[in-house]
């Protein structure tokens, strides 16, 4: 790869900055570094063929220190050791920062899933489940969807666990199905919370949704829930994008035509009508437009793109979209960076509504869910809006500065063991 992945390097590197803002000695925060506990496996998978594939599987636990671990699954290609730390850290943060009661944790398995049959990609979920199973439990780590997993696969880890456990235990997983208690609204809840933020950002910048136009990068659940919402809110989409290719069009794109070309299966490279051109993912990120969102696998926005971004306000939909030497060239090129601390927020806020409804047998209407899921995300934004303009610093750092500040004080309130 060109630009190198460096997520955990932005990570820790965040925290330092952020820590000597706080005035915070090495020992008070050093340890939010460091993942509490790390697991590698090696997952055997018999292949519909006959043939035995092994992949490589992740659970990095990295704090438990206000709540279970919490943090999503992710089946993708780009899946590594490093990146697996760097997002149980941004784990940690988010949950921080929206006061819910978690720690963070990632898991994932490098791998594409799209060349594994249903078969091949159910026993590699279950197998995945049964060796993280010693250290994965509904109080100790609740695993959920991130990029490739969704609810049917938290269906089979939820299985597979309750089997070794000899009884149903739903709590084990957020993001699963209705019929086996899961909440309303998990599924699009991360890009609906993206879109609350960018509302509230147009609204503060007071600027028109009419004149506005946005280009998004990623079309899983994230991309296709922000640009079916920015369709639907009259805010042109002039680029979009994924893995296999891209498409912009100036007057905006068919939003509905281009989802319905998608779920038949088909893919964005090939989607044809008249005024819309192809283009390539760099060209999507160089787009003429006013909100530039990036919701896909890591790192996307880097030292060899950034300068080209044109967008006034980038919106972190995914989480480690932009690295640190990229938010360097966005903060001199006066580009608005809403990060993924906050702006992804929406997934574990629901997650947490889901444990919520599952232990005390609640079930909430999609009302009062997107009511609660936009109350807390843009209190936490808020938060970061007023911290970063306080202290004259981008809004990454105010975020860091608000969750690190929490995590400190708590480790601090708790002591050192023993
Ligand atoms: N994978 C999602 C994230 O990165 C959600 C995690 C969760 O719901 O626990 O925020």
């Amino acid at each position: 790869m060109e630009h190198e992945n460096n997520s955990y390097l932005s990570f820790t590197q965040t925290v330092d900055r952020a820590a000597e803002l706080l005035g915070l000695e090495r020992s008070a925060y050093e340890f939010v570094k460091y993942p509490e506990r790390e697991l590698i496996v090696s997952i055997p998978v018999e292949m519909d063929d006959g043939t035995v594939a092994i992949y490589k599987g992740y659970r990095v636990q990295h704090s438990s220190l206000l709540g279970p671990y919490k943090g999503g699954v992710r089946f993708h290609e780009s899946v590594n050791h490093d990146e697996m730390k760097a997002l149980a850290g941004v784990m940690t943060l988010k949950c921080a920062l929206a006061n819910l009661p978690f720690g963070g944790a990632k898991g994932g398995v490098t791998v594409d899933p799209s060349k594994l049959s249903k078969n091949e990609l159910k026993r590699l979920t279950r197998r995945y489940t049964a060796m993280i199973l010693p250290i994965i439990g509904p109080d100790e780590d609740i695993p959920a969807p991130d990029i490739n997993t969704n609810e049917e696969i938290m269906g089979w880890i939820m299985d597979t666990y309750s089997m070794m456990r000899g009884h149903a235990v739903p709590g084990i997983v957020t993001g699963k199905p209705q019929q086996l208690g899961g909440s309303l609204v998990r599924t699009e809840a991360t890009g609906r919370g993206v879109s609350y933020i960018l509302q509230e950002t147009l609204k503060r910048l007071k600027l028109e949704d009419e004149r506005c136009t946005a280009a998004v990068l990623g079309f899983g659940k994230v991309g296709r829930e922000v640009a079916h919402r920015l369709f639907e809110e009259g805010i042109r989409v002039v680029a979009l994008g994924d893995a296999t290719g891209a498409v912009r069009s100036g007057k905006g794109l068919n939003i509905p035509a281009i989802t319905a070309h998608v779920e038949s299966g088909r893919k964005i490279c090939d989607y044809q009508e008249v005024g819309t051109e192809h283009i390539t993912n760099d060209e999507l990120i160089a787009s003429e437009c006013t909100i530039l969102i990036p919701c896909a696998t890591s790192d996307r926005i880097h030292a060899g793109n950034a300068e080209s971004v044109k967008a006034q306000i980038v919106i972190e939909g995914g989480n480690a979209q932009i690295t640190s030497e990229a938010d360097v060239i966005l903060e001199k090129k006066e580009c608005m960076v809403i990060p993924d601390l906050v702006a992804t927020l929406g997934g574990v806020i629901v997650s947490y509504f889901e444990r919520v409804q599952n232990v005390q047998s609640l079930m909430w209407d999609e009302f009062e869910i997107n009511r609660m899921l936009k109350s807390i995300i843009l209190k936490a934004y808020d938060e970061v809006w007023e911290v970063s303009r306080k202290n004259a610093v981008p809004m990454r750092m105010g975020a860091y500065l608000i969750a690190l500040e929490r995590v400190c004080t708590a480790k601090r309130i708790r002591g050192i063991f023993p």
